[in-house]
């Protein structure tokens, strides 16, 4: 087997350079222990941003995979699959806000990753105002710091100017607000009337820095979104499938979305996106205005109906809430410890964030937690952010808490006056 060295070293002539990618190659995990090529063992702490929701070679998921491939991988839309049809069951389901009641979302597309479920629900919430006759209503409302993906029809929703550049995506028909500011909607929603066919919005902010909406935010654009005729799409890519400590964000603060995108966690690891939508709105997308090869394939709907499987089996809902807590707790107590460096912490379940001290690269966190053996995620430069497998042990848990804690200390050393930032 070829070495982390090795490996790189052909990366950098073969792959597209879009990627920043630490030298390491993960070859095998279990639970959230994973080895790189040349056998050194890390703490995965980021679950591949939040996909591996029951870590590394999960029995029950391994299964499914396996033995759906071989018995058919893939059979084409053009006819039925039961794995994608019991998924969408499960799905809407869970939708529930109680077990009598019925589901708040009714049916499910099924694509391959967040950016494709973004891509639907635009396409969705176009066509539902073309449908009604309204052409005007071409416009978008999301959030600055938000994160919808990287498609011509995503980017323009994803709240960072960076991402933009050079693309020539048609940014001028979304408006990006304040996350958490419901006057600074109401304001931009009266500004236009009759032109927004959407509002689209994240529970947390995952990209952005790990920033969970105000309670009451929601509902808050739930009822903005009825009086200007607009839909409300919530984007639960990072958020959907107990990473919050609820089935789907949206859930925590009781409102009824028009639409929802998944993706990451959904398929612990194989590729899937869906879209699930409000029965009013199943007449909107007739045959042949959208449609993907790959979407509702067998061996990722079967892997997912696994993913679904265990998570109810092992309590991982409920166990995102009691260790999340856990987590937080001890995330605060390191954030305390080291003030030159961290501003506290917050997050949603397991999906949570050490804040760095303005002027502090979450980078240089993100290398010395590496250095120390344990992997994670950066989001918005100013955010450390933690999204372990849902499943992870607490012994794990600790220990990679702990290995942070050294990591901080390895370079908290108090810089000199001279240096800080001035002005
Ligand atoms: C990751 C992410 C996406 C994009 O998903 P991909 O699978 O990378 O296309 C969209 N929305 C949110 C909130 C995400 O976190």
């Amino acid at each position: 087997m070829a070495s982390n060295a090795e490996i790189a070293a052909l990366a950098n002539k073969v792959l597209v350079s879009n990627y920043r990618q630490a030298p390491i190659s993960l070859a095998r995990g279990k639970n959230a222990e994973v080895w790189d090529a040349d056998g050194r063992r890390f703490i995965d702490m980021y679950a591949g941003i939040a996909v591996s929701t029951l870590g590394h070679a999960h029995p029950r998921l391994t299964k499914a995979i396996a033995d759906q491939a071989a018995a058919i991988l893939h059979t084409t839309n053009l006819v039925y699959n039961e794995q994608a049809v019991r998924l969408a069951e499960r799905l809407v389901n869970l939708t529930k806000p109680s077990p009598n009641s019925p589901p708040v979302l009714s049916r499910a597309f099924f694509c391959n990753s967040g950016t494709e479920a973004i891509e639907a629900c635009v396409k969705l919430a176009r066509r539902h105002a073309f449908l009604r006759g309204e052409a005007k209503r071409t416009r978008f409302l999301s959030f600055q710091q938000s994160f919808h993906g990287r498609s011509m029809g995503a980017l323009p929703l994803t709240g960072t100017p960076k991402y933009w550049e050079g693309f020539g995506c048609d940014v001028e028909r979304v408006t990006h607000c304040t996350y958490g500011d419901l006057s600074g909607v109401a304001i931009a929603l009266d500004t236009k009337p009759n032109e927004y066919c959407a509002i689209v919005v994240e529970p947390v902010q995952g990209e952005g820095g790990v920033l969970p909406a105000p309670p009451g935010f929601l509902a808050g654009l739930r009822k903005l979104a009825d009086q200007h005729g607009a839909l409300l799409i919530i984007d639960e890519v990072q958020t959907g499938i107990a990473r919050t400590g609820k089935w789907f964000g949206f859930q925590h603060d009781n409102v009824d979305p028009d639409a929802i995108a998944l993706a990451k966690g959904l398929g612990g690891g194989v590729p899937i996106g869906a879209m699930l939508i409000r029965e009013a709105l199943n007449a909107v997308l007739t045959p042949g205005s959208h449609g993907s090869t790959f979407g509702g394939n067998p061996l990722a709907t079967g892997a997912a109906l696994a993913v679904l499987d265990a998570v109810e089996a092992e309590h991982l809902v409920e166990r995102s809430i009691t260790l999340g807590a856990h987590l937080g707790k001890r995330l605060t107590e390191v954030a305390a410890r080291h003030p030159s460096l961290f501003d506290g912490e917050r997050g949603l379940g397991l999906l949570r964030g050490l804040i760095m001290k303005p002027g502090v690269e979450a980078r240089m966190m993100l290398l010395a937690a590496r250095n120390q053996g344990v992997l994670l995620s950066v989001a918005s430069e100013r955010v450390l952010r933690f999204t372990p497998p849902l499943n992870i042990t607490e012994s794990l848990l600790d220990e990679a808490v702990s290995l942070v804690d050294q990591a901080a200390a390895s370079i908290a050393a108090p810089a000199p006056e001279s240096t800080l930032p001035t002005g």
